[in-house]
C-alpha cells in the first residue's frame, strides 16, 4: 500500500479547474517529483492533498486513511507537512519561535527536533534570536522545511524548495532533501528545477495543464526527448 494515494483528483479556484482527476501515489521511503510548465497545477495538487483548498473530488489516502475532507491541522497531525511556494515564515517571531509553531500539534519533548533541524541547518542555530522576516531567502527556506520537521512528518510536501536561491543554496536544499529522506521521511517535490529534481527523485510524473503526461523514474523522464526539450531546455 502506498504511503500516499490520489486518485482521479480534482481542484481549482471559483470557476478555474486547475487540476483536472489526476491520479499518483508516493510509496514510503521514496522522493517522488512532479514537474511541469507555469501554471499547471503542480501548487495546486500539493495544496490539495494537505488541505489548504478542498478537493473538488477525487480521493487522497494517507497511511490507509481517507483525508480528502480533513482540515489542514489534522492531516498534519497524521503525519503529512506541506512547505508551501512562498515559504510562510512569520516574520515578526524569531526563528526559535518559528520552529516551535511548527510542533504545535506535539506536546511532547522537542529537544531532539530542534537538534536534528540544528544539525541540518546549523545556519539556523546561529540565529535563533533573529526576527524570521530578516532572514535571507535561502534561511528562510531552510526554516521553513525545518518548520515542518519539528512536526515530525513522515511525509514532506516541498513546494518549489529552490526558487529564488543562488545555485549554492540551491545544493544545499537539494541535499539536505536528500538527508531528509535517508532519516526515513518520504517526499513529494515540486520544482521548475527539473533536472535537479529529476536527478535525485526515484520516479517523477509530468503535469501539463492539470493532468499527467507522463509518468516514470526520475533517470527515465530525464532521458525522455519530450521531457527534455520543455523542461530541460534543449532544443
Ligand atoms: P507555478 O510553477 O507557476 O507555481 P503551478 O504548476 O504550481 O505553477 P498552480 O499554482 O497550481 O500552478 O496554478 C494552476 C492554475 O490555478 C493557474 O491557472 C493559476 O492561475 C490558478 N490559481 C492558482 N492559485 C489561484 C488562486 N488562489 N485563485 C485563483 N486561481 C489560482
Amino acid at each position: 500500500m502506498p504511503l500516499l494515494d490520489v486518485r482521479d483528483l480534482r481542484a481549482g479556484y471559483g470557476a478555474i479547474l486547475a487540476v483536472k482527476g489526476i491520479s499518483l501515489h508516493v510509496d514510503e521511503g521514496e522522493i517522488v517529483t512532479l514537474i511541469g510548465s507555469n501554471g499547471a497545477g503542480k501548487s495546486t495538487t500539493l495544496r490539495a492533498i494537505s488541505g489548504v483548498i478542498r478537493p473538488r473530488g477525487g480521493q487522497v489516502t494517507f497511511d490507509g486513511q481517507r483525508i480528502d475532507r480533513l482540515q489542514p491541522h489534522a492531516i498534519v497531525r497524521l503525519g503529512l507537512s506541506h512547505v508551501p511556494e512562498g515559504r510562510g515564515i512569520f516574520h515578526s517571531l524569531s526563528v526559535y519561535e518559528n520552529l516551535l509553531m511548527g510542533a504545535y500539534t506535539r506536546g511532547d519533548d522537542l529537544h531532539d527536533d530542534l537538534e536534528r533541524v540544528y544539525r541540518l541547518f546549523p545556519r539556523l542555530k546561529e540565529r535563533l534570536r533573529q526576527p524570521g522576516g530578516t532572514l535571507s531567502g535561502g534561511e528562510q527556506q531552510m526554516l521553513a522545511i525545518g518548520r515542518a520537521l519539528m512536526a515530525r512528518p513522515r511525509l514532506l510536501l516541498l513546494d518549489e524548495p529552490s526558487m529564488g536561491l543562488s545555485p549554492v543554496l540551491v545544493e544545499t536544499i537539494f541535499e539536505t532533501i536528500q538527508a531528509i529522506r535517508r532519516e526515513g521521511a518520504t517526499v513529494l517535490l515540486v520544482e521548475q528545477n527539473a533536472l535537479m529534481a529529476l536527478e535525485i527523485a526515484d520516479r517523477a510524473y509530468v503535469l501539463e495543464s492539470g493532468e499527467i503526461t507522463l509518468a516514470g523514474t526520475g533517470a527515465e523522464l530525464a532521458r525522455d526527448d519530450s521531457v527534455r526539450r520543455a523542461y530541460l531546455g534543449e532544443g
